[in-house]
């Protein structure tokens, strides 16, 4: 993996229970492919909520943070490390909490990262919904989140299209509406590398369903918002395998418009 783009906001770690390696370990394997800034935004911890296996229990938040702060120094001379969290939006609800997560030193940003709203106190996966309610609350819960003002970036914002079975006006429309917002908003816009690490055809099929998709990032194209690349990694070895030069090929071929540096150190 030669990386064109020095930067990384979006990486797990082992606490979310679908993750694997030590935290070092993700820093190592950065700084080997090339990156010089890496950003910890693992799936965020709730109060009250327990989902093992999708994100850690909220008592891991002390250790979690505690852990990417001795990295930020032990790292300082070689990698900007940066902590923050891969978050839904979830309704005012949350939204104190992720005020608060905000206000803490040591917490830099959150990701909006929608894979689950709330209905009656209880989250629900998009996947649980049929063809047409999924991708209709997965475009409202985006756009809520995005408007809220409390995200950095917004990571795979085409994931409501695995769930359809064929791109159709509808699709696009929620395209429209996610791009026109992201645009209004100045929030830079995911090209995630989960599902080319498992199928690189995805990068080149044009008429793929899976993330990136080619027809949600040709309306992308029309609304000049920034994009960046998110690596996704749930593994140390995900630096690695990822073919970061094939995903910057696929926001070249889009028309798409790649931040030369990260969203956060442009900020200051
Ligand atoms: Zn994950
Ligand atoms: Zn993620």
């Amino acid at each position: 993996m030669k990386t064109t783009l020095p930067y990384n906001l979006h990486s797990h770690t082992k606490r979310c229970g679908h993750a694997y390696g030590e935290d070092f370990e993700y820093c190592d394997a950065a700084i080997k492919a090339g990156f010089r800034e890496l950003g910890f935004s693992d799936h965020v911890m709730l109060p009250g909520v327990s989902q093992p296996g999708i994100r850690a229990e909220y008592t891991e938040l002390g250790n979690y943070l505690g852990s990417v702060a001795g990295l930020k120094e032990a790292y300082q001379d070689r990698l900007l490390i940066r902590a923050g969290f891969e978050a839904e939006w979830l309704g005012e609800e949350f939204a104190d909490y992720y005020r608060y997560l905000l206000s803490r030193e040591d917490v830099d940003y959150l990701i909006l990262g929608q894979h689950a709203f709330i209905t009656n106190k209880k989250l629900v996966f998009f996947s649980s919904l049929d063809e047409e309610e999924g991708p209709r609350r997965y475009a409202e819960s985006l756009v809520e989140g995005m408007r809220s003002g409390l995200f950095t970036l917004v990571a795979h914002p085409d994931y409501f299209t695995p769930w359809v079975d064929h791109w159709d006006e509808r699709c696009a429309q929620y395209a429209h509406l996610i791009a026109k917002t992201a645009k209004e908003m100045n929030l830079p816009l995911e090209i995630n590398g989960s599902y080319s690490r498992s199928k690189p055809d995805v990068l080149t099929d044009p008429t793929s369903l899976l993330t990136p998709c080619p027809m949600f990032w040709d309306i992308v194209a029309q609304y000049d918002v920034d994009v960046v690349i998110g690596v996704d990694a749930h593994s140390p070895s995900h630096y690695e395998v990822t073919d970061y030069d094939a995903l910057v090929a696929f926001a070249n071929a889009h028309r798409l418009k790649l931040l030369p540096e990260s969203p956060l150190s442009l900020k200051k």
